[in-house]
């Protein structure tokens, strides 16, 4: 039956084209995803009051600090200087000096 035969290549056609649309919704959200994880993952960091040095020790992000850059004593984050948009390449522990990488950087 010819008309019976074009309904199911119809159903099928449609079916293809769901498929494909599935699949690119998915592969795209995937891509979305992945994106959005990266950035959730780097998001902590960023809202973090404190990292850890190498030795454990608790370093603050906040606080009073001279901007290494232009020179600026100044009160709040550690990581970015608020005059002049420096970002240090490093924190220094409070507790035993040693250097701790820029989350920022
Ligand atoms: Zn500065
Ligand atoms: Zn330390």
């Amino acid at each position: 039956m010819p008309g019976a035969v074009r309904q199911v290549l119809g159903i099928f056609s449609t079916a293809f084209r769901v498929l494909g649309f599935v699949l690119e919704t998915v592969m795209l959200g995937g891509l979305l995803l992945w994106r959005l994880s990266g950035w959730l993952r780097r998001l902590p960091k960023m809202l973090a009051t404190d990292i850890e040095c190498p030795r454990g020790h608790s370093v603050p992000l906040d606080g009073l600090t001279q901007c290494p850059s232009c020179g600026a004593v100044r009160e709040g984050s550690l990581m970015r200087c608020s005059v002049c948009g420096a970002t240090p390449a490093f924190l220094v522990c409070p507790a035993c000096g040693l250097a701790v990488g820029n989350p920022l950087r």
